[in-house]
């Protein structure tokens, strides 16, 4: 039987998705994708159909990869189509955790950096989640103080070190099917004391750009020659105004690689 949302009680509506709680198991919430596609912190905003559907394959694949991985993740299983059950928060932490390997997109802004350029340890940068102060970027000695002023202890270096491990996995992953993972933005929480990642992973946490050719040469200071971003399968596709069932045609394509993640 599919579970009846309208008796549940919703816990929070965001941009994407609604959390309902469980009222089978308090430790528990409810994840339901919804259609809507939002960029520029919610000043471009559209109703996609099919999203949900596609964002929550894209999501369960990558979530259950990661758990065969051993990364520390609030996501359970996923009961029916568009909805995930998690592990519910003892709190959030209101960071938007962007890490990148290749220079794209705001990044761009900063100085002189030229796209393509290949980071090496990889760069994370960490924006306090508010789109009124459209996210402005903290310093990381602040955000560890910050973590353990509310009692978060070692929580910080437990973020950076599951931060580090989810790109790598993925970078791995996606490089099998000849794709570059070029940044992505996570969220982090705290469930039972430790750091845990949290929300989505979906076509618009980041930003993925086929190989140009079959035998990259990734080992130099910047690959925007060895990379085909025109080709790009993210949600830069609906940032740069391609139309609606382009962008979902791209996110389909990338639900169809990370269903194959199973076998890695
Ligand atoms: O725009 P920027 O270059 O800072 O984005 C870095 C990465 O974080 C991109 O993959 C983008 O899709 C993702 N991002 C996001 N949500 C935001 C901002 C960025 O998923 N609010």
């Amino acid at each position: 039987m599919p579970i009846d949302f309208s008796a549940l009680n919703k816990i929070n509506e965001g941009k994407t998705k609604v959390i309902y709680e469980n009222p089978e198991d308090t430790k528990t919430v409810y994840m339901v994708f919804k259609d809507d596609i939002t960029a520029g912190d919610g000043a471009k905003h559209d109703v996609m159909e099919g999203k949900a559907l596609v964002d929550w394959k894209t999501n369960k694949d990558i979530f259950e990869f990661l758990n065969r991985k051993a990364v520390r993740t609030h996501y359970i299983e996923s009961p029916q189509d568009k909805v995930s059950l998690v592990k519910k928060l003892d709190f959030k932490i209101n960071l938007e955790v962007v890490t990148r390997r290749v220079a794209a997109g705001s990044i761009l802004k900063w100085g002189n950096v030229e796209e393509g350029t290949w980071y090496d340890p990889l760069i994370t940068q960490y924006h306090y989640k508010d789109d009124p102060l459209h996210d402005p970027m903290l310093d990381e000695s602040y955000v560890d103080y910050i973590i353990r002023a509310k009692g978060g202890g070692e929580v910080y270096a437990e973020m950076k070190k599951i931060n580090v491990d989810v790109f790598e996995h993925l970078e791995k992953a996606f490089a099998h099917f000849g794709i570059q993972l070029i940044d992505f933005k996570l969220e982090y929480g705290l469930i039972d004391g430790v750091a845990t990642l949290i929300d989505e992973i979906t076509g618009g946490s980041f930003r993925l750009w086929p190989y140009a050719k079959e035998n990259p040469n990734l080992n130099q200071s910047n690959v925007l020659g060895e990379l085909d971003p025109s080709g790009r399968l993210d949600k830069d596709t609906y940032r740069k105004g391609e139309e609606l069932g382009q962008v979902q045609s791209k996110f389909e394509r990338i639900a169809a690689i990370t269903a194959e993640f199973k076998s890695l």
